[in-house]
């Protein structure tokens, strides 16, 4: 069993944690908070160890009931890998530590490309991870782009990508983000830096982005244009997306217009917070000219990395190759849903030893 310490445990790591939790070959040895507030109640709950990822503040959690373990770096030294989730900017700083305890570490899309070896995104180069010891998990956006780009450019050769953004003002929780009543281009330059990250995927990708914020919490959208090199037909690219498990085409009948529609969906059907872990692809708005592909996506901000992270975890480990992996992931959390409107599948997440 992979021991498996989750260093920062707001928005991703507290579903990051729940993931590895729901894997066969990996356990949660324990996460690191900064203050005992609601989450680390759940995460006590939930029976993760709780470590103090600032030594000094192991008083409050004893105050508010919650008991720790130890502070970050016993969790660190008793990982065999750890997932760092912390805001923007931190992990950088916590490089130092795990390189101190020799623990491989995998970073968020927040951290800056240089800050690790490899930046990951587990379709489009898995393999890339086997010998690093620092693995950046893109970020949510270009996650979305990235398993969307894979197929196309394997199936077809791709000429140029060009998207618009249009990405929600914060999380659910972040009120004190916005915009409020505006609509924002964001950044006003063009093209935005979302490109040049797809490029830490995908290194030769001609790729323009646009990007904008709304007042809007519940996911982003992309409007995508790929010029391909081939000439093909918008139902040969829906079937193409259709057999890819992280990508969801929305059949054209649902009713979901909207993301509204779409997290409701998720809830409906049970998926843990309201997760939608897949890329999300009106089938309708799938359309050719030419050698012009576009599309609508919706991606959910809060959980799409999540799958990555675990395979990330089996990618600098070795544990698992990317089909197998990838399969597992998908399998443990119930990844995946068919054209079926009852297609979600079995909503597993949840310990694997439970
Ligand atoms: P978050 O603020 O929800 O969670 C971060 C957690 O880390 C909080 O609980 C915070 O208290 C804690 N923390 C702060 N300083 C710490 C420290 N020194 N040590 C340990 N913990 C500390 O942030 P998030 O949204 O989960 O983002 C984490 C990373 O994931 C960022 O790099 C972000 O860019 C990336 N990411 C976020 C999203 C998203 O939409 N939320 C999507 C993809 C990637």
């Amino acid at each position: 069993m992979l021991k498996v310490g989750i260093n920062g445990y707001g928005t991703i790591g507290k579903r990051v944690a729940d993931a590895v939790a729901a894997q066969p070959d990996m356990t949660v040895v324990g996460v690191a908070k900064t203050q005992p507030n609601y989450e680390a109640h759940t995460a006590v709950q939930r029976g993760y160890p709780m470590y103090a990822a600032i030594p000094e503040r192991a008083p409050l959690f004893a105050e508010a009931g919650i008991e720790i373990a130890g502070a970050v770096d016993e969790l660190v030294a008793e990982a065999d890998v750890v997932v760092d989730a912390t805001p923007s900017g931190i992990g950088a700083e916590n490089r130092e530590l795990y390189e101190a305890h020799d623990t491989p570490a995998l970073f968020q899309g927040g951290e800056s490309a240089d800050v690790v070896d490899v930046s990951f995104n587990a379709r489009a180069n898995f393999d890339a991870a086997g010998d690093a010891d620092h693995v950046r998990v893109v970020s949510c956006n270009t996650t979305g782009l990235s398993r969307v780009i894979a197929p196309l450019q394997e199936e077809y050769g791709v000429e140029k990508v060009r998207a618009t953004l249009v990405r929600r003002g914060g999380d659910p929780g972040q009120n004190t983000r916005g915009p409020i009543n505006d609509i924002l281009p964001n950044p006003i330059s063009v093209p935005s830096h979302h490109g040049p990250d797809v490029q830490t995927i995908f290194a030769d990708l001609d790729i323009d982005t646009m990007g904008l914020k709304v007042p809007a919490t519940l996911m982003h959208v992309h409007a995508l244009n790929v010029t391909l090199d081939e000439r093909v037909t918008a139902a040969h690219v829906q079937a193409l997306l259709e057999e890819e498990n992280r990508l969801y085409v929305i059949p054209a009948g649902m009713g979901i217009d909207g993301v509204g529609k779409l997290k409701n969906f998720a809830l409906d059907a049970g998926r843990p917070r309201g997760d939608l872990w897949e890329n999300c692809i009106w089938g309708e708005s799938i359309a050719v000219r030419g050698r012009d592909l576009y599309l609508f996506q919706a991606i959910h901000q809060e959980s799409d990395v999540v799958p990555e992270n675990v395979d990330a975890i089996r990618a600098v480990t070795g544990l698992e190759p990317q089909d197998a992996s990838m399969r597992l992931t998908d399998d443990r959390l119930g990844v995946g849903i068919s054209g079926d409107p009852a297609g979600f599948s079995d909503q597993r997440v949840s310990h694997a030893d439970d």
